[in-house]
Formats: C-alpha cells, sequence, structure tokens
C-alpha cells in the first residue's frame, strides 16, 4: 500500500498528478499513485486554481501565451477573492483589469474600471500594480510547496516522506490562518527577450516560449530548495525550513532575492 504524500493516509491510488499544473505546459513530470484523490482535488480546487489565476503567475501564464489544458487561449482577472479569512486585498493594487492572450502573440489589458484608465494610462504607458498580500503569499507558498515536495518525491519517495519535510507537508496540504511561509523573490532578464524566435509550421507562424523552470538543490547547511520562475520571476522557497535563512538571498548567481514574508498573525 502507498502512503499520500500529504495527509498520509494508506491506500492504493489510482492518482496521475503533475507537479507543474498542465495548464503551464507540464506534459513531462508526473506523479502516479502518489497521492490521494481528496489530496489531488483539494489542490487542483484550492491552490492551482487561485495561483493560475490571481498571482503573478497568472500573469505571465496570459502574457507568454501558455494555452489552458483546454488548448485555449488564457485571460485573467486578476481581482482578489473577496471574504476569506486571510487578507487578499491590499488597497495599493489595482482592481478591474484583466489581460488576455491573443493568436497573434500580443496581450490585451481588458479593463473593466475606468478608475485604473485614468490613473494608469500614461503617455505610451500603461502601469499595473499589485501587492502580494497575506492570501497571495499563503497561495504561492503552498503552490511552490506542492511542487517542490513532489519533485522530491518524484527522485526519491522515500526521503519526501522523511520527517524533515513534515512541516511544509501540513502547509501545503492544510494551510494556516495566522502564518505564512517565506518566500524569496527575484526578478531574472528582460520582459523584452521573453518572447522567442518564430517556428513556422505549416502556414501558421508560432512562438517558441520557455514557460517555466524549476530547480532543486540542497544548500551547504543541508536545507533542501526549490526554485521556479515563470516569466521574469524568480521564486524560491525552502522546503525544510520554515524560518528564513539569509544564504538563500544570494544563492541564485547574477540575482538578488528578498524574503517576502508578513509575520505571524500580523494581520
Ligand atoms: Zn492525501
Amino acid at each position: 500500500m502507498a502512503e499520500c504524500l500529504f495527509c498520509r493516509t494508506k491506500g492504493n491510488f489510482v492518482t496521475r498528478e503533475h507537479i507543474v499544473p498542465e495548464s503551464l505546459g507540464n506534459t513531462k513530470y508526473i506523479l502516479e499513485g502518489v497521492i490521494c484523490s481528496r489530496c489531488q482535488n483539494y489542490f487542483g480546487k484550492e491552490i492551482e486554481k487561485a495561483a493560475l489565476e490571481k498571482t503573478p503567475v497568472a500573469i505571465w501564464r496570459t502574457y507568454l501565451g501558455i494555452q489552458t489544458k483546454k488548448k485555449r487561449l488564457p485571460s485573467v482577472n486578476l481581482d482578489p477573492p473577496a471574504g476569506g479569512a486571510i487578507p487578499a486585498l491590499h488597497p495599493a493594487s489595482d482592481t478591474g483589469v484583466g489581460f488576455s492572450a491573443h493568436e497573434d502573440g500580443r496581450t490585451s489589458i481588458d479593463v473593466y474600471d475606468s478608475l485604473f484608465k485614468e490613473k494608469r494610462f500614461k503617455q505610451d504607458k500603461i502601469e499595473y500594480r499589485m501587492v502580494a498580500t497575506p492570501w497571495h503569499l499563503s497561495i504561492l507558498g503552498r503552490f511552490l510547496g506542492k511542487m517542490g515536495l513532489e519533485y522530491v518525491a518524484l527522485a526519491d519517495l522515500n526521503y519526501a516522506l522523511s520527517v524533515q519535510f513534515d512541516d511544509m507537508r501540513s502547509f501545503v496540504r492544510y494551510g494556516s490562518r495566522k502564518s505564512l511561509w517565506p518566500i524569496y523573490w527575484g526578478k531574472q532578464g528582460k520582459i523584452e527577450d521573453l518572447k522567442g524566435p518564430i517556428i513556422w509550421s505549416g502556414l501558421e507562424g508560432r512562438q517558441k516560449i520557455e514557460c517555466y523552470r524549476c530547480a532543486l538543490a540542497r544548500m551547504a547547511k543541508g536545507e533542501v530548495i526549490f526554485a521556479f520562475s515563470i516569466g521574469i520571476e524568480l521564486m524560491v522557497v525552502c522546503l525544510t525550513e520554515r524560518s528564513p535563512i539569509p544564504d538563500i538571498e544570494n544563492c541564485f548567481a547574477g540575482t538578488t532575492l528578498s524574503c517576502i514574508f508578513y509575520p505571524d498573525e500580523s494581520w
């Protein structure tokens, strides 16, 4: 019998779990029979959906034109959900705005609120501001932790079930109303360089686009970290230690990461 990677229920699971969501283009890294269907459904509904629709991952998915599972071009409205237990709206964040990807490779800004147009359209420039709230960081921390633990499980399932990952395991599966998991965040490259060369296939021009990159690494003191990048955003979480680790801020050549965090119960 298997033991679910997240809730530790024992059983014979028939799940096929995409480590990075299929909607971001992952068709290769899949865990079979490693997590129970309750956990899988929960992640799909409560974590991946929110991460793919309401966080910076949503913006990049649209900007890069990564097709959804149903082969549609993405379109997102970034207004946060209302009424949850963790604050999701920051007064400095813009609302009433969405983005849509188009066949010709362009991205449109869909404005639902005329106030946004007044405030943020400046000559030839449009500014969109999004401040990460505790809700965004909670969703992203759990999304990153889920993918990280699953990558560990793909390499070595017994190791992934070991006690050093228990804190992250529980944070991913059950979340927390009062605590977040630190995310180390930085930028890599330039937005102008993102869309790659056009590849011609048949009569359709298709741009070659790199959707995301992932890496697992072990720090000198043994902490296991997981890095995920999409667009020019690079996000790193430590899978084995919840308290901030300053060494992580400089562990990527050419990029300085900042630890993004709200202290416990500060909201
Ligand atoms: Zn489970």
